[in-house]
């Protein structure tokens, strides 16, 4: 925590290793960015809420493919929150955070306080249609309002030519496609696969707070889109739903919200002569929430 307090106490820019630079303000990280973007250099951004595992370290990768500079933000968006306990708990290990970014060669971090970003009382709405009362939506009233405020906030301080998302967070990608397009903001958003641990649960930063016994039941819900996935046959998708329905049921510690196949870009439920779809999953294991989805073709 040293580190931490360090950086909002006295930095608007510390440069902690020769290569990564951290900015905790924007107007700092702003004046830096635009040099950069003087030289004709191309700006890759991963936004993050830290808590930082291989998912996240895979999005930098392939920023660093794609992109001359990379820059990463860790914020812990209190506004997508719809319930405090799970803002309170949510992990910030900034310090190994910052010794993984270095590690993977990242150019900056940008790591602002709540102040840096919003206004007291501030307001934010945007018609996202109907994709903001599905799935994610229905069972996390409001969500997507403050995951577009926060991002379109990051977007307008970091300006990036590309921004990289996990497929891990499907809707969440639909989501910010719609504000891409309805606000015609200039940036390119590209899908990167999930990580998954070795033996197919999705990484995810709230897998520490599942005990032993709860991560065992956890994998449930890959083994269900997996199971789907290799018996997948158009005509079937109803039955194959509610079978997998029927295994992640009848697990222990496991409280099913949604399971459901559904049309890439409307994110509607698909029709049984649906060839492209994406089968999307959402459930309690003990009192971690865990997303997960697998797109079929
Ligand atoms: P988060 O810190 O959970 O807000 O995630 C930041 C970004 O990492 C989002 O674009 C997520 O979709 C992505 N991400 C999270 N988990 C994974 C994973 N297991 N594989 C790939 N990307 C991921």
């Amino acid at each position: 925590m040293v580190i931490f307090k360090q950086l909002h106490n006295f930095a608007a820019f510390l440069p902690i290793s020769s290569s990564l630079k951290i900015f905790t303000s924007k107007h700092s990280l702003g004046e830096h960015l635009a040099t950069l973007r003087n030289t004709a250099k191309t700006i890759g951004f991963v936004p993050t809420m830290g808590a930082l595992h291989q998912g996240h370290l895979s999005l930098l990768a392939i920023a660093q493919e794609q992109t001359d500079v990379v820059v990463c933000s860790i914020f812990v968006n209190p506004t997508q929150f719809n319930d405090p306990k799970d803002l309170e708990k949510y992990p910030r290990p900034i310090e190994s955070d910052i010794e993984k970014l270095k590690q993977a060669g990242c150019d900056i971090l940008f790591n602002p306080g709540v102040s840096e970003m919003y206004a007291a009382n501030e307001q934010w709405h945007l018609e996202l249609g109907e994709l903001e009362n599905l799935l994610e939506g229905k069972f996390r009233p409001g969500h997507y309002q403050g995951v577009t405020q926060v991002v379109y906030k990051l977007f307008d301080i970091v300006q990036p030519d590309v921004a990289f998302f996990g497929q891990k967070d499907y809707q969440q990608f639909m989501v910010i496609k719609k504000m891409v397009d309805m606000l015609k903001l200039p940036v390119r958003l590209v899908m990167c696969p999930i990580m998954r641990e070795p033996d197919g649960l999705a990484m995810s930063s709230r897998n520490i707070h599942l005990s032993p016994e709860e991560r065992k039941h956890a994998l449930v819900l890959s083994k269900a889109l997996h199971w789907l996935a290799a018996n997948f046959e158009p005509v079937k998708i109803s039955l194959l739903i509610k079978h997998c329905k029927e295994m992640i049921e009848n697990e222990p510690e496991v409280e099913l919200e949604y399971f459901e196949a559904v049309e890439p870009e409307t994110m509607h439920p698909v029709k049984n002569n649906s060839d492209d779809l994406v089968v999307l999953i959402a459930a309690r294991v003990g009192h971690t929430r865990l997303i997960d989805n697998i797109i079929l073709k």
